[in-house]
């Protein structure tokens, strides 16, 4: 029988920040463009979970607690 190498994917998140902006996706705009749009695994992590991309390519936004008090 044939053999198969089996590789998980795993979704991950980070949180980049709040950012001030007239709409949600002006937000997410501000926060792929900013410098907290990146993500590394330190040398342990590393040898078990490799990650694809080290910045995001989509976002998501929600108005902060600050904005709805
Ligand atoms: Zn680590």
């Amino acid at each position: 029988m044939p053999k198969f190498t089996v590789t998980a994917i795993f979704t991950a998140s980070k949180h980049l920040g709040e950012f001030e902006a007239a709409t949600e996706q002006e937000a997410i705009d501000m926060a792929l463009g900013s410098q907290k749009n990146y993500a590394s695994l330190c040398h342990q992590c590393s040898d078990e979970v490799e990650l694809d991309d080290h910045c995001a390519h989509q976002a998501v936004a929600h108005l902060s607690e600050d904005t709805i008090k």
